[in-house]
């Protein structure tokens, strides 16, 4: 028996990176996994059958998490493919940096629209069916240390993860009567294909400001996701998991 036999779990954005291995850990404990992807549609479906063969019910689809009619159809879909959905994990995300200055209104609207109108559009397509179920549910959104302290460059994706705090903060408040739980979980530096592009000066710096002079793994943050989906977080609600090495926020 793993820690998550028995659930269902939709992980947005599980082509790569933190969504991968939230899947994969998932799996790993015995969930049923629906996951998404968008344009890396190979590397989707090799994940569906990666986790297949750990023994337990999984399925990739094909689905833009900025879509509202999307999220909508996505969330039908797994209802009628699993049977329900216990844990809902958005984690799909983007950034497109720059200073404010130069920022055009388009980085501004696709980094707001990927990151966090996608965390309303899907928890809202899911609300219903997580609040049906008679054991509970746990939604878990992935925010960023970014998203607490600010970030140069970044007020784009800053505010989408700050904005992520706060419909998770809100949706425990509405939801806790119904024992669904609601928390996010802020990531700090974390070595993936999103990092991978940063000037290795900046990753430097970034690694030198942190307490555990290293960055964190997507495994790192997949195990804390674990914990939050599993009934050992039973009575943690409307939180923020900070996952960074110590990093002062
Ligand atoms: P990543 O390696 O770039 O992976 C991003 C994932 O999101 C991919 O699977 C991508 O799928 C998916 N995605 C992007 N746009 C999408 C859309 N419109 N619809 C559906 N899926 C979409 O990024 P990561 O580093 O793992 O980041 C995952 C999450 O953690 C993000 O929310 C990010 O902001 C957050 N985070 C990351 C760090 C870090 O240091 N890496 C730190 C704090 C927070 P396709 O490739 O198939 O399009």
């Amino acid at each position: 028996m793993g820690l998550l036999s028995g659930k269902t779990a939709i992980v947005t954005g599980a082509s790569k990176g933190i969504g991968r291995q939230i899947a994969i850990r998932f799996a790993q404990e015995g969930a049923n996994v629906a996951f998404t992807y968008l344009s890396s549609v190979e590397k989707g479906q090799a994940l569906e059958q990666e986790l297949s063969a750990l023994g337990i019910k999984a399925k990739g689809y094909r689905s833009d998490a900025s879509d509202y009619k999307s999220a909508e159809d996505l969330a039908n879909q797994v209802v009628a493919d699993f049977g329900g959905i216990d844990v809902l994990v958005n984690n799909a995300g983007i950034t497109k940096d720059g200073l404010l200055l130069r920022m055009s209104e388009e980085q501004w609207d696709s980094v707001i629209n990927v990151n966090l109108k996608s965390v309303f559009n899907l928890t809202k397509a899911s609300i219903k069916t997580l609040m049906k179920n008679k054991n509970g549910a746990s939604i878990i959104n992935i925010t960023s240390v970014v998203g607490e302290r600010g970030n140069a460059g970044q007020s784009n994706y800053a505010a989408s993860k700050a904005g992520i705090i706060g419909f998770s903060k809100s949706v425990a408040l509405e939801l806790g009567s119904r024992n669904v739980r609601s928390n996010a979980i802020a990531p700090g530096f974390i070595e993936t294909e999103m990092t991978g592009e940063l000037d290795p000066n900046v990753v430097k710096g970034w690694t030198d400001g942190i307490p555990m002079k290293r960055a964190g793994s997507a495994d790192e943050v997949a195990n804390v996701a674990v914990f939050l989906a599993s009934d050992l977080s039973s009575y943690v609600t409307g939180q923020v998991l900070s996952v960074n090495g110590g990093m002062y926020t």
